[in-house]
């Protein structure tokens, strides 16, 4: 079982997540001070096509990760809208090209 983190964190990507998980599992394409450096007004356009992603093999499911989200993009696997699915394999997939 695994968190994952959905199409809602597209263009906000505040890295809240990132600051509880206690296994640092949470990672994205940029680093926490890039993304956290982009100023508020330009996120939106900035980071309409980054995310973070949930590692499966290292997320313990200890769900502090969820409340955290402003925008409500993390879910538990079982928890997952079936309109957002194919996020269980993008987040899985991101840690493969690592
Ligand atoms: S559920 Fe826990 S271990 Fe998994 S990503 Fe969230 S904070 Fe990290
Ligand atoms: S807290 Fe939500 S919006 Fe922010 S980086 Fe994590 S998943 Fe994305």
């Amino acid at each position: 079982m695994t968190y994952i983190i959905a199409e809602p964190c597209l263009g906000t990507c505040d890295t809240s997540c990132v600051e509880v998980c206690p296994v640092d599992c949470i990672l994205g394409p940029m680093t926490v001070e890039d993304l956290q450096a982009v100023p508020e007004d330009a996120r939106a356009t900035k980071l309409a096509e980054i995310q973070m992603y949930i590692d499966p093999e290292e997320c313990i499911s200890c769900g502090a990760c969820e409340p955290e989200c402003p925008v409500e993009a993390i879910f538990e696997e079982d928890e997952l809208p079936s309109k957002w699915s194919n996020y269980l394999e993008k987040n899985a997939e991101f840690f493969e090209n690592q």
